[in-house]
């Protein structure tokens, strides 16, 4: 089946209700959306060399055309291929080239970011920015009829950040997407009918993916006038919108709850924030309680199982909560209902409750594999089962704790920020011998990058040539915002830099 049925059925079910919104007015109705959709789709079909399984890449701010893209590419057949508008021009290129894409749709703020990206690349790929003559002639072709997709055909290419440096494309496709929608409703949020979802996290990320639960359902996406995170915003929406829903990274909580605002914000018709992405603290989680109520849902996935690994519904936090049973909620809640998980040591034999080990996942959410990395998938879905990189236990009541995820990530503002890449950059100063990146706990990003490095001997570094070496290079968020110079790195016997010891560095100031 594909995806874009749900889009159809809204259509036809529910023709009025409000499916696009930007700020406080809507932009499209549900009847709307449909045929806008099914046009872009024929306009698609009919450029050069798009043929159904070709690659559509979104380079692109949050906006409602976003959402349209989407469903555009699902109807023509086509795959979408999202890539973060916060990437340096270099990460661009890499992922356009790598995914071979077909066409780049661009809007008034990326379009230079593409042109420079597209310096950097092998090939040539037509680009068409939303707000020109050439999309809109693409929105007046004859609306085309649905697709007839394969289950295992390609729906979204989901680059994640690789630990490896190189990000890779997790294949996922309408059975994993589809498989994820009727998970989302079993595990997380049950539907409810003329809600609102918020997308105030970038659309070609996690926010994205939440839109098709709730497309799934007739509701309307709205995108802040911002475009991002702005808790301000988001109170001044909440009073607007009816029954909101929205995802949001535990940082992103921790500001709304903190937010001078947040007392006297109007919450009624928030419905739920669904968590995820990252671990939260139990304080935490008591504090957002105590702001806004029991609103709150969790989940655990990765983009290789998208939001369909485990997670707790607001009943279940709700009665985690009430109970004071502080483990319950300091755990990513139980597995979801198309999933089987399970905990495994070095050589994939099963663990046994309460011990730790690696996260393996088996399922129809379930990546096909990685695009063009047969070895990488060959060792991701070794034996039939998702290796998540990810670390913890489950107890007898089936609940999973993270005992440490997947062990070096940094994660600064929502954003993942693998260490690999930053040391990879610094290393081409020719004046840095060693270097060593870690996370440290930031009250503002959750934690934010340093950078242990050592000058080679008689070489000259400074914080700001480090600096401007990564702007040239990796996106902005990924910058140490901190600098500490070593005469040698902690090392093991093996030659193995000693994170655990930089991390105890650290903290003595
Ligand atoms: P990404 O593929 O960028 O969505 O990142 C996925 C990773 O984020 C997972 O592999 C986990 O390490 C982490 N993660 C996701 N959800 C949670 C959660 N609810 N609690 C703790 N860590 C999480």
């Amino acid at each position: 089946m594909n995806l874009a049925h749900h889009l159809a059925r809204a259509a036809a079910t529910r023709p009025d209700a409000p499916a696009l919104a930007r700020g406080d007015r809507v932009v499209a109705s549900y009847a709307a959306m449909g045929l806008r959709v099914a046009r872009v789709a024929a306009g698609l079909r009919a450029l050069p060399g798009i043929a159904p399984g070709a690659r559509v890449a979104i380079v692109m701010a949050n906006a409602p055309v976003y959402a349209e893209l989407f469903y555009a590419c699902w109807w023509a057949g086509l795959a979408a291929v999202p890539v973060n508008a916060k990437l340096h021009a270099r990460e661009i290129a890499f992922i356009l080239d790598h995914s071979q894409a077909d066409v780049v749709f661009v809007s008034a703020e990326s379009a230079e970011l593409v042109a420079n990206a597209a310096r950097e690349m092998d090939r040539a790929v037509p680009v068409i920015d939303v707000g020109s003559a050439d999309f809109a002639a693409l929105g007046r072709a004859d609306a085309m009829a649905m697709w007839q997709t394969e289950a295992d055909d390609l729906a979204w290419l989901f680059y994640t950040s690789g630990t490896t440096g190189r990000p890779k494309g997790a294949m996922l496709t309408h059975r994993n997407l589809l498989a994820m929608t009727t998970s989302y409703f079993l595990d997380i949020d049950p539907p409810q009918p003329g809600g609102t979802q918020i997308h105030a996290a970038p659309l070609s990320h996690g926010s994205g993916l939440y839109m098709l639960p709730s497309v799934a359902q007739g509701n309307c996406q709205l995108v802040p006038e911002s475009g991002h995170f702005d808790p301000a915003e988001l109170f001044d929406l909440f009073a607007i919108w009816p029954q909101v829903s929205m995802f949001a990274a535990p940082t992103m909580v921790k500001r709304l709850v903190d937010h001078p605002d947040a007392a006297r914000a109007s919450i009624d018709s928030l419905r739920v924030i669904v968590w995820g992405g990252a671990p939260m603290y139990v304080a935490d989680i008591k504090a957002a309680i105590a702001r806004f109520g029991y609103r709150f849902a969790q989940l655990y996935g990765q983009g290789e199982s998208p939001m369909t690994i485990t997670g707790m519904t607001r009943a279940t936090l709700e009665a985690f909560a009430r109970a004071g049973d502080d483990a319950a909620l300091a755990s990513a809640g139980s597995a979801q209902s198309v999933v089987q998980l399970r905990i495994a040591d070095a050589s994939d034999a099963s663990l046994p409750v309460d011990t730790i080990g690696e996260i393996l996942v088996r399922g129809d959410s379930v990546m096909k594999g990685y695009w063009r990395n047969p070895g990488a998938t060959a060792s991701a879905l070794a034996g039939g089962w998702l290796h998540t990189g990810d670390v913890g236990s489950l107890d007898a009541r089936a609940l999973l704790t993270l005992r440490d995820r997947s062990k070096d990530l940094i994660i600064s503002g929502g954003s993942n920020v693998y260490p690999r890449e930053v040391e990879e950059v610094l290393l081409r100063h020719p004046a840095v011998a060693e270097c060593s990146v870690i996370g440290i706990p930031d009250a503002d990003w959750g934690e934010s990058v340093l950078a242990f490095v050592v000058a080679r001997e008689h070489g000259v570094v400074d914080a700001a040539a480090l600096d401007r070496l990564c702007l040239e290079n990796i996106a902005r968020f990924k910058r140490p915002k901190t600098y500490r110079f070593l005469d040698a790195l902690p090392k093991n016997n093996y030659g193995k830099v000693l994170k655990t010891e930089l991390r105890v560095l650290a903290k003595q100031t």
